[in-house]
């Protein structure tokens, strides 16, 4: 009875929030979540879920995996209700589903799909019924929100433990692999991988996690590095790492974006191997369903400051969102890739959505090439500068401003090529402050 009027009462604030937005021209984010938690901390547990609800946790790639899940639902004709905005926490979550209940609790959609902090899915979950999850990588990611990546998974394992559905996981990542067994009663565990891609190395070149046997603590030996930790792995001692995949691309050819998956040619915008890996696990989704991806994926645009591509002043300008040192390195490698003379600006902030501790930029590695202008911005814009002057790069040619429009003033004073860096809470921002300079 109290949470039936909850959610009246909530809805009528949902009414009330659209219309101050709209006065305000302001986002309400998950305002409406934190209040009906308030009101109602097990919120959740009183809606009436009669649908697949599909999950997407991970350090990276949450978004636009979710994202491509949804927009592969919803070009194969059903109705989803998902957390697009990428709320992935539980006010977030109660926002989007509250906004989409009737007055009596029920989500009117054939799927929900969610993505979800990795700390927040034994939370989430205990409340919600979950039909499949899928879980992308394990990086060092807002240490001092989630503690060390080891505890995160242990949470993630213990949870798992008595958990029957779908469970979707990269075989590449050793700290996901892992997770399969968790409970050995479960039949429903599916691995996906992706075959050594062009850029592939057989060395690490960036600081990862997981080099070492969950089970047995023995050093894992790799055949090739994608990156970062992420490649063909096994443990000599037990084996681990050889699973039987469920999904498998093959021929990943990321100037024609293109690759293959069960002699299936598949066009997906996916230009770096990390989206290779996103889209592996969107396919996943579609063959446990029963459903195609083959279309969606052709159609399906990333984000905005997903390696965005766009013209500031006449310049090419690549926008990358890093929120880890793994984000970053797979930015600079992307950068690396691409032989042109370019400009960097990396914007870094320090906000509490950032995490409060930026010390994940020393583990970036700033071997850069054919970069001959840095500039850095963000309320850390110095620490970030120092950090690049330490990699050697050449401090005359670093500038740092704490001023956003300032240091956009300063990057277009050439015509240089520009690749844009920004973490969380610095990437819209920066996006819009390109836009009005685009403008003036
Ligand atoms: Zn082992």
């Amino acid at each position: 009875m109290y949470n039936s009027l909850v959610i009246i009462i909530s809805k009528i604030l949902n009414l009330f929030a659209k219309v101050l937005c709209k006065i305000l021209k302001k986002d309400n984010g998950n305002m409406l979540g934190r209040i009906v938690k308030k009101l109602s901390p097990d919120i959740l547990k009183y809606l009436k879920i009669e649908c697949p609800v599909i999950a997407v946790t991970a350090s990276n790639g949450k978004t636009t995996t979710n994202n491509a899940i949804r927009y592969m639902l919803e070009t194969n004709g059903k109705k989803v209700v998902s957390n697009k905005e990428g709320n992935n926490m539980e006010t977030g979550i109660i926002t989007t589903l509250i906004k989409n209940c009737t007055l009596n609790g029920k989500i009117k959609a054939d799927y929900i799909t969610l993505e979800v902090d990795e700390s927040y899915v034994p939370i989430i979950f205990k409340k919600i019924p979950l039909n499949t999850l899928v879980i992308l990588n394990f990086f060092r990611d807002q240490l001092d929100r989630n503690g060390e990546v080891e505890t995160l998974i242990l949470k993630i394992n213990e949870f798992l433990k008595t958990y029957n559905g779908n469970l979707i996981l990269n075989n590449d990542d050793p700290n996901v692999a892992r997770l399969g067994r968790a409970n050995k009663d479960n039949n429903n565990v599916y691995y996906f991988s992706v075959d050594k891609y062009k850029y592939a190395s057989t060395y690490q070149k960036e600081a990862g996690e997981g080099k070492f046997c969950p089970f047995d603590k023995t050093r894992l030996e790799y055949e090739y590095y994608q990156y970062s930790h992420i490649g063909k792995f096994k443990c000599p001692k037990c084996l681990y790492g050889n699973e039987e995949i469920f999904t498998k691309i093959t021929n990943v050819d990321l100037e024609n974006q293109s690759f293959y998956e069960d002699n299936i040619k598949y066009y997906a915008k996916a230009d770096n191997i990390y989206t290779v890996y996103n889209f592996a696990a969107v396919i996943s989704v579609s063959k446990i369903y029963n459903l195609d991806a083959k279309e969606s994926l052709k159609t399906f645009k990333l984000d905005n400051g997903r390696n965005e591509k766009i013209k500031i002043k006449e310049v090419d300008t690549i926008i990358n969102l890093a929120k880890n040192p793994t984000g970053a390195n797979v930015s600079l490698r992307m950068l690396n890739e691409d032989n042109e003379e370019k400009e960097l600006l990396f914007v870094l902030n320090d906000n509490p959505a950032d995490g409060l501790d930026v010390s994940w930029i020393w583990d970036i590695n700033f071997e850069i090439k054919n970069v001959t202008r840095i500039v850095t911005s963000g309320k850390r814009a110095y620490d970030i500068a120092i950090r690049i002057k330490t990699s050697g790069f050449d401090e005359n040619k670093i500038e740092a401003y704490l001023d956003l429009e300032d240091a956009i003033k300063a990057l277009y004073k050439t015509n240089i090529k520009k690749y844009v860096i920004a973490n969380y809470t610095a990437l819209q921002p920066t996006r819009r402050k390109l836009q009005e300079f685009n403008k003036k």
